[in-house]
């Protein structure tokens, strides 16, 4: 079912440029932004508290302890794909509550244009969600550090051995996590965009990575217990498999609902014990089932 990458232990520190960005990838995707509607909750969510909390998050905790992410990498030499403008998108994520040091530390190492097509490079760094094909999106930057945040905030200091993932995408997100975790699975189902990751995370030459093809709703139960579990993918539900395959004291953090969504955090906090609290309402694309 699943097909490891061959590509990968690599090393984030080689981290080359791209000379023909977007080559091999597969083109026709419109470079228009797709707003995300937690763009706007984003900004409003820190001020209107969540509807039901079980335990509520503590999203505003520094943590003293979080290391520099690798520094900045080679780029393009475009100011348009600058380390300024990461920045400046970090600061603005910062802003919309975002505190992890950790988590914004990453979000600035990473490349995020390398990430989509070269028509929309001047578009990676705004708060939005892009196109990347098969009617699928990179998620926006805002949402990626609020799930990798939620996620970090365990009862282990943000510690994280394995963490898995659940829609690849471009694979993206699956880079900013392997700033915070030791080893970071990430399926996908849709068998271009699998490849799209490997080929865009290649040069980013990253160790901790595992890629796999496959259905995620089904988790990887040959990997589990796994300390964190993000799906990047909407959800009626969160899948049963997955809760099964949290280790006690893990957290997982998904997207619930069909038009309106929320983002909802599960800790696991026993053997037969999971405990749920709804955060901010946000929107993703669906959870499907099965591969294509
Ligand atoms: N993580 C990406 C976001 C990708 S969008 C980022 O960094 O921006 C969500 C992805 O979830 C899509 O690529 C979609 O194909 C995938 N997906 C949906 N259902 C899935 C499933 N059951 N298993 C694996 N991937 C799934």
């Amino acid at each position: 079912m699943t097909e490891k990458s061959k590509n990968f232990p690599l090393k984030l520190a080689s981290v080359v440029e791209k000379t023909s960005p977007g080559s091999q990838r597969r083109s026709g995707v419109s470079p228009v932004a797709t707003p995300q509607t937690a763009t706007r909750n984003a900004a409003t969510s820190h001020a209107n508290k969540p509807a039901s909390q079980s335990n509520p998050v503590n999203a505003t905790q520094q943590r003293a302890s979080a290391q520099p992410a690798p520094s900045s990498t080679p780029e393009r030499g475009s100011p348009l794909v600058s380390d300024s403008i990461r920045k400046a998108m970090v600061a603005r994520v910062a802003r919309q509550g975002v505190s992890d040091a950790k988590v914004l530390a990453a979000l600035e190492a990473i490349p995020r244009h390398l990430f989509v097509e070269p028509a929309m490079a001047s578009q990676a760094y705004i708060d939005a969600s892009l196109p990347i094909g098969h009617h699928q999106t990179i998620s926006q930057p805002y949402i990626v550090a609020r799930m990798i945040e939620v996620m970090r905030d365990n009862a282990r200091g943000g510690v994280l051995n394995n963490v898995l993932e659940i829609g690849t995408g471009c694979g993206y997100q699956a880079a900013v996590l392997s700033l915070v975790a030791k080893e970071v699975y990430s399926i996908e189902r849709i068998k271009p965009l699998h490849e799209l990751a490997k080929t865009n995370l290649r040069p980013l030459r990253i160790a901790n990575i595992r890629l796999h093809y496959g259905d995620g709703m089904l988790g990887l139960p040959q990997v589990a217990p796994f300390d964190g579990i993000i799906l990047a993918a909407a959800g009626l539900e969160v899948p049963q498999a997955l809760l099964e395959q949290m280790a006690i004291g893990g957290r997982l953090v998904a997207p619930v609902g069909e038009h309106k969504q929320v983002l909802q955090l599960i800790e696991r906090t026993g053997q037969y014990d999971w405990r749920s609290s709804t955060l901010e309402e946000c929107h993703f694309v669906p959870l499907r089932p099965g591969t294509v």
